[in-house]
């Protein structure tokens, strides 16, 4: 038994399966990807010892034939090496344009598999086969696929939507504790962004399913990764090549980014997200868009979660705000030079916000700096 969302594209429709062992039993979700046999299976060091054997031993019951491919694991590794080691592994294992490809791994595999996959031969499937609760709820639903760059991270970069999405989350039992706290800062950001999609905002004090299971302190499981990939599905469908509305998906990033940047990327991407949401929820008040409940709303959900309401703890000592500032500057969602804040006004109501006074910005992150 699995849950089954439809995903519309500009190039047609892609199913998600969410469920708890539906990769060792997927036969009929990857029946059909592509004409051929030939399947890459691509992973890293860390998931391909724990997961891929018994993804393996299911797409050759499914008559197909699995070769398996393993960059290694972790951020410094989305890179043109991994690139060139996946479409190397494509064409040494004889996959031709009627075969595809399955991303077994967290998004740093989702990113490089997919853009790998865009590339092979002008684009062969590819079938996103997300394990960490980051990658479930955000990275392999909405077709961005991309590698850093020595000048900025997931700089190069390709919209490959997949032929589908198998959530498996008996994966996440392998999955790290801080990993799984660092997917449910993308999960608290869905349920605040939850509402205006399927119903009018809800206020400082509203609530809707997501919310509700967070509020209960739950722990990830089908139905949450459900709800949280509703709220992106509704807005990635409503603009699927980053024009305007999927800019709220970066609530909380631009600071995150900034944050991420500044530790060399030794913080994870939710923490920063998590940091960067308490930074735009103390600006959206100061603004006087939000009120106060909005920022303690928010702080609960996150500490719930054991995710940080303030920033510093992975930065040079003595980083400022002004600092801080300066690093959003890079952020690729800046228009005409200027920084964009997405902000919260209430549950399920973000905008995007350009006219912020400087000294506000900057009074917001010297009030969330962990010394402060
Ligand atoms: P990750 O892929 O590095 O995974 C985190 C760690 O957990 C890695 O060490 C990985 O090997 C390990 N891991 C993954 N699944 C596991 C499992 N089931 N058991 C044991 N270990 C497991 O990082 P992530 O947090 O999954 O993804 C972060 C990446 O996603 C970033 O590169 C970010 O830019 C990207 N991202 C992309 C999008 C998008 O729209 N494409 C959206 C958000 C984030």
């Amino acid at each position: 038994m699995s849950r089954n969302i439809v995903v519309r594209t500009p190039e047609g429709t892609y199913p998600i399966s969410i469920g708890t062992g539906i990769l060792r039993d997927g036969e009929e979700l990857v029946d059909g990807v592509n004409t051929g046999k030939q399947v890459a299976v691509a992973t890293d060091s860390h998931v391909g010892p724990l997961h891929a054997g018994p993804v393996q031993a299911m797409l050759r019951r499914a008559g197909l034939n699995p070769a398996l491919i393993t960059m290694p694991a972790g951020e410094a590794h989305k890179n043109w090496a991994s690139l060139d080691l996946l479409i190397a592994g494509f064409a040494e294992t004889g996959l031709d344009r009627s075969g595809w490809v399955l991303a077994l791994g967290g998004g740093v595999v989702g990113d490089t598999v997919g853009l790998a996959a865009a590339l092979y031969m002008r684009g062969v499937p590819v079938v996103q086969a997300p394990t960490s609760l980051l990658a479930m709820v955000d990275s392999s639903v909405g077709g961005k696929v991309a590698i850093d760059h020595s000048l900025g991270k997931n700089l190069v970069g390709a919209f490959k939507q997949p032929a589908a999405v198998i959530a498996d989350l008996a994966t996440l039992a392998t999955l790290p504790p801080d990993e799984v706290a660092n997917g449910m800062a993308e999960v608290v950001k869905a349920a605040i962004l939850d509402g205006p999609w399927n119903r009018s905002p809800v206020g400082a004090h509203g609530s809707s399913p997501l919310l509700d299971l967070l509020e209960r302190g739950a722990a990830p499981s089908e139905e949450m990764v459900a709800l949280a990939i509703e709220v992106k599905k509704r807005i990635v469908e409503a603009d699927p090549y980053e024009q305007n509305q999927r800019a709220l998906l970066n609530l909380g990033h631009t600071f995150g980014h900034a944050f991420e940047r500044l530790s060399n990327y030794t913080l994870k991407h939710g923490y920063g997200v998590a940091e960067g949401m308490m930074v735009a929820a103390h600006l959206a008040e100061r603004l006087g868009l939000a009120p106060p409940a909005l920022t303690e709303r928010t702080a609960r959900l996150l500490s719930t979660y054991r995710l940080p309401l303030t920033w510093g703890s992975s930065l040079p000592p003595g980083t400022t705000p002004e600092q801080v500032l300066a690093a959003t500057a890079t952020d690729k969602k800046r228009r005409d030079g200027r920084p964009r804040f997405v902000l919260a006004r209430g549950i399920g109501d973000v905008h995007v916000e350009s006219n912020v006074p400087e000294a506000e910005v900057l009074a917001a992150l010297a009030a969330t700096r962990g010394d402060a």
